[in-house]
């Protein structure tokens, strides 16, 4: 059988400054630097700050990929995503996550609009054109099902009048949602469409912050099963699971003052992402030797995802940002947790990149203070 390896990466996107943030004075305080690199500046010190001063209030964070206002869907597609939809056709799960808070482009990231598709409509339609050139394509079948997850509930975003939908693990231990919608076209357009019209159907409600902020996880599974020949000439069916998952915004209750109901929500929602982000964690730091104390058990999100984070399976998480100077606080707490799902060998990456930024810092300084010597 096939060697086990767990792999996962982390990309920042940070989308263009809006015209509400433009009219409220905001300026743009995370850029990408090179093609690897967010700097974030703190906009609450003195603007007139020394030299030195204002290269401290910036803060550096690496990712394996960082996109900015000027990236397309297809930049973003090709860069985090295409990459799994071989695997998936050899019966390997993959997920990829859009992280992030409301408003900052997760649902753009997955979905987008008819003429900009985003990683929903790419995906399918590669997976569809790999099968239909594979050898042995003919014996593959894919389908689909979209649901959120609200407040540690199943609901089909394809049927939402068919209610709660429960989570049960079959006979091989792998995980199913009983009576979900499960659709098998590969006509780009009806694709479109019916995600289109789920995403409407989810659970999206207004906190202070936010006019329409998504208060649950949309996830978009596909499954690819392929009947083979096995051994002994019987034929064994090989399951690959793609999920596309489009987080339940990540601003924290606190921030939003939320109360009562949307305080539980807000509660449930720390919970998944705190689960979520820990089971990412566990699995990229310990490898997948370990998965055993990694507990799935926490959350509905990660009892459903269980399969495609442990084992064979790879990982891919998309975080969001504005760029806006108003958004300090959240786009820091969005870095920061990205950043946490790394793996330690990026760790000791970033480390060695700090000094060399550091170093490269000291150069400018030097050759500037070069410059006013020969003035003088
Ligand atoms: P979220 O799902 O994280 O709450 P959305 O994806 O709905 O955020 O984005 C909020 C708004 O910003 C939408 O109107 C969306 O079209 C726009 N937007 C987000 N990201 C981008 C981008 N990269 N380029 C252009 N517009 C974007
Ligand atoms: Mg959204």
């Amino acid at each position: 059988s096939a060697p086990r390896t767990q792999q996962s990466s982390v990309a920042l996107r940070i989308r263009p400054l809006n015209d509400t943030e433009l009219e409220e004075g905001a300026t743009a305080i995370a850029h990408k630097v090179g093609d690897q690199m967010a700097v974030l500046m703190d906009p609450g010190e003195d603007p007139e700050d020394t030299l030195r001063a204002h290269r401290s209030r910036e803060k550096a964070f690496i990712f394996d990929t960082v996109f900015d206002q000027h990236a397309s869907q297809e930049d973003v597609y090709r860069a985090t995503t295409q990459q799994l939809v071989e695997g998936v056709i050899s019966g390997y799960n993959a997920t990829v996550f859009a992280y992030g808070p409301s408003g900052a482009g997760k649902t753009h990231t997955m979905l987008g609009t008819d003429t900009e598709p985003g990683i929903y409509l790419r995906t399918l339609a590669d997976l569809f054109q790999a099968i239909e050139e594979s050898r042995d394509g003919a014996d593959c079948r894919v389908s689909m099902s979209y649901l959120e997850i609200y407040n540690e509930v199943i609901r089909d975003l394809l049927n939402p009048a068919s209610g709660f939908l429960e989570l049960r693990e079959d006979s091989r231990g792998s995980i199913q949602i009983a009576g979900i919608t499960e659709v098998s076209t590969s006509h780009a357009q009806e694709i479109m469409q019916l995600l289109t019209k789920g995403t409407r159907q989810r659970t999206q409600e207004p906190t202070a912050t936010h006019p329409t902020s998504s208060r649950s996880h949309a996830v978009l599974q596909v499954t690819v099963r392929q009947r083979r020949r096995g051994t002994d000439l019987a034929e064994e069916v090989h399951v690959g699971r793609l999920f596309l998952v489009d987080l339940a915004g990540s601003e924290r209750a606190s921030q939003t003052q939320n109360q009562g109901k949307r305080m539980k929500e807000g509660a449930h929602i720390n919970r998944s992402l705190l689960a979520l982000g820990n089971c990412i964690n566990a699995l990229s730091e310990k490898g997948s030797s370990r998965t055993q104390y990694v507990n799935f058990r926490d959350s509905k999100l990660t009892r459903l995802l269980k399969d495609a984070l442990g084992g064979n399976s790879r990982t891919v998480m998309i975080a969001h940002i504005s760029p806006a100077s108003t958004s300090f606080e959240e786009s820091r707490t969005t870095l920061l947790y990205a950043y946490r799902a790394k793996n330690i060998k990026t760790r000791v990456k970033r480390n060695l990149l700090n000094v060399s930024l550091r170093i490269a810092q000291y150069t400018d300084v030097i050759s500037d203070l070069r410059r006013e010597i020969e003035r003088l």
